[in-house]
């Protein structure tokens, strides 16, 4: 199926159930009413020229029309590139560039961020791109009020000639280890993978989903819009970005049954001084997902959360994005400690890098995936691609895994970010774990850094709790002393206010070991 005969559906079948709810905007509509945005929308970019295959930019934080851009462009084929609103002119232009957009919707601001200066900055230098819509200007009434004018009978036509394995849609990756890369999907990636984690989710239109991950990311727009529309259930945006306060009040104030987020939000809402004061008990289920989780936290997700049936997801934007996820069903002890099993009609593997053979049950290796959610390739760059998908179709994560007789996965890292110390090789995920236990510590990341003798020497950036002494090495050292083996215990310490972080909430460990370089001198 195509994401709008998909869509179309479930406007069918749960027309006047609530779609959307946009706090910041105090906003909200049913499954009708956002169809009719969404044909309105629609109609309006077919009146610019815009057709199938046809590349349409979106830059902006969370907003109710960033929804409606994702769907009204599934519509009539035209291939949506997610641009992170985190991007400055210099990253905007590459984008721009590279995927080759033809017309860009943009918030005109947000915080210090002006988009529509840095647009503007550099539009002459896109060739490609014949048309910028801002969002609630003159353009944007334009468009919709073209869209007005459109003949409906139009779209149905459109729609007709699309295909579920057209590409739909260019996510670039977090650009946690590099530079990012523009991931092309198709309907069939990114709507089966919405559609299954939904399923796992036990999702119906019965459901509110507070969404306080990034639209511009597969963890926003497909676990999140997708999961939801592809069930009738209601897509709740607590605010343009991450607040943990705000996203507290919309739970309590939409009563959200799910709620997602990567570990940092989680562990700042838990920590918000008025968590208490809020009434979360509407919630039932949730996704974890984007980095590894301490099990403290999931804990504290479940108990102090009522996130009984939370589910840990893991996945990559080449993959849809979900690989493997917990299932309600699965011991407490597996749904914290493992990012469960693999997906519904997908496979998993562990190989030798080296080799490329599948390793023994419980032994480390790279992780790679196979099946529907599989990219059809990264956008114009057939290189990397096949780096990446070998000619069997599997998909190479670069990620750390061991999966255990049942089949449960677990992620210990990614490849580039484990520490070779004296030619044994280190797991940050495990020593990060360990320090999460000290009662002073608020979160922790361990790297490699570089050293004459051993070839590289650990580190452990650290944020305290609220209140607490900064952690010396000393102390460190005592705290882990006969409780880590003596090579797993971080030489240095560095204390932090936060982590250099993606806006996807990912931890930049490479930006981490440039900075430690100077730091050691
Ligand atoms: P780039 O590829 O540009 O360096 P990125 O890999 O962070 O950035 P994404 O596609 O957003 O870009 O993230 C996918 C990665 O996130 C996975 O490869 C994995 O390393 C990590 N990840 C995702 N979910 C989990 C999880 N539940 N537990 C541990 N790691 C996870
Ligand atoms: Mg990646």
């Amino acid at each position: 199926d195509t994401i709008g005969g998909n869509f179309d559906r479930t406007v069918v079948a749960f027309g006047d159930r609530d779609a959307l709810v946009d706090r910041a905007a105090g906003r909200r509509w049913t499954y009708r009413e956002l169809a009719e945005e969404v044909d309105t929308l629609a109609l309006g970019l077919v009146s610019l020229g815009i057709g199938k295959g046809d590349r349409v930019g979106i830059w902006s934080p969370n907003r109710w029309e960033w929804t409606c851009v994702q769907y009204a462009t599934a519509k009539i084929g035209a291939i949506l590139v997610n641009i992170n609103p985190a991007y400055r002119s210099h990253e905007l232009e590459f984008v721009l560039n590279q995927a080759g957009v033809k017309l860009l919707v943009a918030a005109a601001s947000f915080k210090t961020s002006d988009y529509a200066a840095m647009i503007a900055d550099v539009r002459p230098k896109c060739a490609a791109l014949e048309h910028v819509v801002l969002l609630g200007g003159d353009d944007w009434t334009a468009l919709t009020d073209a869209g007005r004018r459109g003949d409906r009978a139009r779209l149905v036509e459109l729609q007709a000639g699309l295909s579920a394995d057209d590409p739909i849609n260019i996510q670039y990756t977090s650009g946690t280890t590099g530079f990012p890369k523009g991931a092309t999907l198709s309907h069939h990636n990114i709507l089966n993978n919405g559609f299954f984690v939904g399923e796992l989710c036990g999702y119906t239109e019965q459901d509110r989903v507070c969404i306080p991950v990034p639209f511009y990311h597969c963890f926003g727009m497909v676990m999140g819009n997708l999961a939801c529309t592809s069930h009738g259930a209601c897509m709740v945006i607590p605010a343009p970005a991450f607040e943990p306060k705000a996203t507290l009040e919309a739970v309590s104030a939409e009563k959200c049954t799910s709620l997602y987020g990567v570990p940092t939000m989680f562990i700042a809402e838990l920590a918000d001084p008025g968590f208490e004061d809020y009434d979360l008990t509407s919630l039932r289920t949730g996704i974890m997902a984007g980095s590894p989780c301490p099990v403290e936290v999931m804990k504290q997700v479940i108990e102090r959360m009522g996130m009984a049936e939370v589910s840990i997801c893991y996945g990559m934007t080449e993959t849809s994005p979900v690989s493997t996820q917990t299932r309600a069903d699965d011991s407490i002890e597996r749904r914290v400690s493992t990012v469960g099993r693999v997906g519904p009609h997908l496979e998993v593997k562990v190989v030798d890098p080296e080799t490329g053979r599948t390793v023994p049950r419980g032994e480390p290796g790279e992780l790679c995936t196979r099946g529907y959610s599989v990219m059809l390739g990264y956008w114009e760059q057939a290189d990397k691609t096949a780096e990446a998908i070998d000619a069997a179709r599997w998909m190479h994560t670069g990620d750390l895994a061991i999966m255990d007789d049942d089949g449960y996965v677990n992620i210990t890292g990614r490849i580039k970010d484990m520490v070779i110390r004296g030619g044994e090789n280190l797991y940050p995920r495990e020593i990060e774990e360990f320090l999460y236990t000290h009662p002073d510590v608020l979160d922790a990341q361990v790297i490699g850094v570089p050293d004459e003798k051993y070839g590289e020497e650990l580190m452990a950036w650290v944020r305290m709790r609220e209140g607490a002494e900064p952690l010396t090495a000393g102390a460190l050292r005592e705290f882990c002393s006969g409780k880590l083996a003596h090579y797993k215990i971080p030489r240095y310490v560095h204390v932090v206010d936060e982590f250099p972080m993606t806006v996807t909430g990912k931890v930049r460990k490479v930006e981490m070991r440039t900075q430690a370089v100077s730091i050691l001198g």
